[in-house]
């Protein structure tokens, strides 16, 4: 940072968008994309869209944590402690603003003055030009601008609704994965249930109404186990198992499920596992086969799309053959992925392939498998196990 562009008292918004820029490079280092917006005063906002289940505890932490490593770089420009004294001259990264009791002026509002000037998002591109021009005047929007810049444009501001990005080296407050074993928890038989529903699906033509048949026991809403394992044997690979028929699923996937539909991912079938496999974790002596730590990385159910009344069978059809569309609804794996046979390696065993399709979760910049490497059931990591007996 040069010197000669430091501000006199006090910060003016040209400062605020240099830093600003500083905070979007440091976010984009991690991973994450965040949208700015100008407040309409001296102010810019910086937004980083979550869109997953952290609460506000968390959120301020990571705000100051980032907020303290820029201070710590440039402690000239930048300061994040609250005290006024501290701010001259300085532009003050104002993390406290992740609380729910702050109300921040929300885009598109306009300031409370005589003359008043727009709060409005901006591209990153548009804060870099206006440093780089050093105009705060392009930073500035009256609301019939804002008004032209929302024609022009669109609402970028949009993002925030819909990217979902994952806090790293934080553990998100997820809703516990339903477990849901072969419906166990459903006791009437088909019968039972048939006979009980047989006036309401008299009544009813299931292909002209969008009502449920329900099918069978419970199988409109079937759904079932599935888990990842991280598995530290040979070379590190992941396990997706998903419950079907009364026993796992399995393929080992040497590189790990992703978010990005571009990621093709091998998945070699292995042999099935039993249902009790799903709450191993622990270290497998050397010796022994696929010696080496697990850990379960991932939990939570899954049900088969693309089929109207979807159940296990329709899961061992498509996996006979050779595709397999699924919903997943775990901690860190959510949406759609679809599971391709391609062939058979040299030693005979099914290769295919694990693919995220595109849907509202998709994200080519979101991989968990780096941000929260750590077991869903005991918040271990792999490398715990290593040392633990070491
Ligand atoms: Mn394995």
């Amino acid at each position: 940072m040069r010197r000669s562009g430091l501000p006199s008292l006090p910060a003016g918004l040209i400062e605020v968008a240099r830093v600003g820029l500083l905070l979007q490079r440091v976010l984009a280092d991690i991973g994450l994309a965040s949208l700015a917006k100008v407040s309409g005063g001296k102010g810019l906002h910086c937004c980083l869209p979550l869109n997953t289940p952290y609460d506000y505890t968390q959120s301020k932490e990571f705000a100051r944590t980032v907020a303290a490593r820029i201070e710590a770089h440039y402690p000239e420009l930048v300061t994040s402690k609250m005290g006024k004294e501290h701010r001259t001259g300085k532009v003050f990264i104002d993390w406290s603003q992740n609380d729910e009791h702050k109300s921040t002026v929300c885009p598109y509002s306009l300031r409370g003055e005589e003359r008043p000037l727009a709060a409005a998002p901006v591209s990153w591109d548009e804060v870099d030009s206006a440093v780089q021009r050093n105009q705060e005047q392009d930073l500035r929007f009256t609301p019939e601008q804002v008004i032209n810049r929302l024609n022009t444009f669109g609402d970028l501001m949009s993002p925030v609704l819909t990217r979902r990005q994952r806090l790293p080296g934080m553990r998100s407050r997820e809703i516990e994965p339903v477990r849901v074993w072969n419906n166990s928890d459903v006791t009437a038989s088909d019968a039972d249930i048939a006979g009980s529903l047989a006036e309401y699906r008299g009544k009813r033509r299931f292909e002209a109404t969008p009502e449920p048949a329900g099918t069978g026991s419970n199988q409109d809403k079937w759904r079932s186990s599935f888990l990842v394992q991280k598995h530290s044997a040979g070379r590190l690979h992941y396990d997706l198992r998903l419950e079907c028929e009364g026993v796992l699923k399995s393929w080992a996937v040497p590189r790990g499920p992703s978010f990005d539909p571009g990621q093709k991912r091998l998945a070699v079938r292995t042999e099935d596992h039993p249902l009790a496999y799903a709450e191993f974790e622990g270290r497998i002596p050397e010796d022994q086969y696929g010696g080496g730590q697990v850990i379960v990385w991932d939990r939570g159910t899954y049900s088969p799309a693309g089929s109207p009344y979807p159940d296990e069978a329709s899961v061992s059809k498509a996996l006979k053959e050779g595709k397999l569309e699924v919903t997943l609804q775990g901690a860190k794996l959510q949406g759609d992925f679809v599971l391709v046979r391609t062939g058979l390696d040299r030693q005979g065993k099914e290769q295919w392939l694990l693919i995220k399709k595109r849907d509202a979760v998709a994200n080519s910049l979101v991989d968990p498998l780096q941000t929260e490497p750590y077991s869903v059931l005991s918040g271990l990591w792999i490398e715990d196990l290593a040392e633990s007996e070491s």
